[in-house]
C-alpha cells in the first residue's frame, strides 16, 4: 500500500496549469519516457514538484499512467503524487489514464493509492466507462472489483464493546488479497487459500467467511446497493465454507477439495462437481429479491449439467464484466487467462503451468488418452476400439505407451507459446 505523502511547499504553493520549472518540464517528459532513474534526481531536486501541472493540467503521475509505465507511477506514489489531481483540462484522472492504457498493473495501483472511482470527466463519464469506451476490458474488471483495504481492515480492530476485533489483523493480507482477484474459479479461489498456511485453518476460515457475510450484508444495505460486489462477497464465503468443512473432514491439504472441484466426468470430462457447487452459492444468495440473483438464475436454471453457457462463466461475467470466451485460451485446471502450455499430446487443453498441469492430470489423462487414439486414428473411430482382441491390444499399448510419455518427468508439456506451434500433422 502506498501511502500518499504531501510536501510543505506544495502545500504553500499549489501548482498552477503551466507554470513549470525547467526542470518539472523535464519531469513530464521522463514521467512519460518511464525513466526511473533520471525520475529519482529529478524529484530529489527542490525545484520539482511531484504534482506540477503542465499546460494541459496533467501531472507526471497522469502522463506515466497513461503510457502504462508501473514503475514510474510506483515511484511517483511514493513521493507523495496525488491520485485525485482533477486540474486536467477535460476532467480527466489518473485512473481515467489508467484505464485508458490497459495497463492492469498501474490501474490497480492507482486504486490502491485511494483513487477515487466515481470521479466523472467533462462529459460525465467514469474511469471505468473511459476504459470499457475503448475495449480495455482487463482495467474495467480491475476498477469495477475494487475493493479498499482500508474497508476490510475495519474489521481488523475491535467495534463498540468488542474485546476482540472479527478478523485477526495477519489474515487481512490474505483475505483482501482473495477479494481482488478477478478469475473466480473456484479451483483458483482454494489454490489461494492454499498459498497462505495462516488460512488453512479451521477458526481462521470461520472468521473470514463472516466478514465476507457481513460485507455482503453491507454491500446489499448501504444506500447506493452494489449488488455485483454483494454476490461476490457472498462467493467467497461460500469458497471458504467449503474450504472450511474439507479441513473438518481431515483434508488438511485441500487437496481432497481440488480434486473433486477438477474431476470430470465419465464421457465428456465435464467437471460436474465444480459446476453445481457455484450453482449452489448462486442459489444460496440470500437476498432473494436482489435483480441480479434473479438475472443469474434465469440464465443458469435452464441449462443441462454440462451445457453451456456454464455457471462460471455466467458468474465471471456478471461479476467482472468479462466474457469467458472459447476462444482465448484459459488454464484447464485453475482458469487464469493467457495460458499458453498445451498438453503436448490431446493439444486440447491449455495450462497456466506445470503446477496446474500436474493437478489435473489425474482427471485429463482419460480424456487425453481418447483425444490422441481418435488423433491418430481418423479411420476407427475411439467407440471401436474393444470391439475385438486386436484392437483391445493396440487401445492398451497406445494407453501404457501414454502413461510413460506423460510421466511429468520425461515430457510435461510443449514450452512454445499456443501460437507459435507448427500445424498438426495427421
Ligand atoms: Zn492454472
Ligand atoms: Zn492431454
Amino acid at each position: 500500500m502506498i501511502v500518499a505523502k504531501m510536501t510543505t511547499h506544495e502545500n504553500i504553493n499549489p501548482p498552477k496549469k503551466g507554470d513549470l520549472t525547467g526542470e518539472e518540464k523535464e519531469m513530464i517528459q521522463v514521467a512519460a519516457a518511464g525513466d526511473v532513474k533520471e525520475a529519482i534526481q529529478l524529484l530529489s531536486n527542490s525545484n520539482v514538484r511531484v504534482n506540477c501541472l503542465d499546460e494541459y493540467g496533467m501531472t507526471p503521475l497522469m502522463h506515466a499512467s497513461y503510457k502504462g509505465k508501473a514503475d514510474m507511477c510506483r515511484l511517483l506514489l511514493q513521493h507523495g503524487a496525488d491520485v485525485n489531481s482533477n486540474e486536467h483540462e477535460y476532467g480527466y484522472t489518473a485512473l481515467m489514464f489508467a484505464g485508458l492504457s490497459g495497463n492492469a498493473e498501474t490501474t490497480e495501483m492507482i486504486l490502491d493509492a485511494g483513487a477515487e472511482t466515481d470521479l466523472v470527466n467533462s462529459v460525465g463519464r467514469t474511469a471505468a466507462q473511459m476504459a470499457a469506451f475503448v475495449g480495455q476490458h482487463d482495467c474495467v474488471t480491475v476498477i469495477n472489483n475494487f475493493f479498499s483495504r482500508a474497508r476490510l481492515e475495519y474489521y481488523t480492530r475491535p467495534q463498540g464493546s468488542e474485546r476482540e476485533p472479527k478478523l485477526p489483523p495477519k489474515l487481512a493480507g490474505p483475505l483482501h488479497k482473495i477479494i481482488m482477484t478477478t478469475n473466480l474459479n473456484p479451483v483458483k479461489m482454494v489454490m489461494l487459500v492454499k498459498e497462505n498456511p495462516l488460512l488453512v485453518d479451521v477458526v481462521a476460515l470461520e472468521k473470514c467467511y463472516r466478514v465476507m457475510d457481513l460485507l455482503c450484508e453491507q454491500c446489499v444495505k448501504q444506500p447506493d446497493m452494489n449488488e455485483v460486489l454483494a454476490m461476490k462477497m457472498h462467493y467467497i464465503s461460500c469458497v471458504l465454507q467449503k474450504c472450511l468443512a474439507f479441513l473438518q473432514e481431515r483434508d488438511h491439504t485441500l487437496d481432497a477439495l481440488l480434486k473433486s472441484l477438477l474431476k470430470g466426468r465419465d464421457g465428456d470430462g465435464f467437471p460436474r462437481y465444480q459446476e453445481k457447487f457455484i450453482r449452489d452459492c448462486i442459489r444460496k444468495f440470500p437476498y432473494c429479491e436482489a435483480t441480479l440473483l434473479q438475472q443469474l438464475v434465469h440464465c443458469i436454471a435452464p441449462v443441462e449439467i454440462g451445457g453451456d453457457p456454464t455457471a462460471f462463466s455466467v458468474l465471471t461475467q456478471a461479476l467482472t464484466g468479462q466474457m469467458v470466451l472459447k476462444d482465448t485460451e484459459y488454464c484447464a485446471t485453475c482458469g487464469e487467462k493467457d495460458a499458453d502450455k498445451k498438453c503436448s499430446y490431446c493439444k486440447m487443453v491449455v495450462y497456466c503451468g506445470q503446477a496446474c498441469q500436474r493437478l489435473h492430470w489425474f482427471t485429463h489423462k482419460r480424456q487425453c488418452r481418447a483425444q490422441y487414439v481418435q488423433r491418430n486414428s481418423p479411420a476407427r473411430p475411439l467407440r471401436d476400439l474393444s470391439s475385438s482382441a486386436h484392437d483391445r491390444d493396440v487401445a492398451e499399448a497406445t494407453s501404457s505407451m501414454l502413461a510413460l510419455c506423460l510421466d511429468f518427468s520425461h515430457c510435461a508439456f510443449d514450452d512454445t507459446p499456443a501460437d507459435d506451434l507448427p500445424a498438426e500433422q495427421d
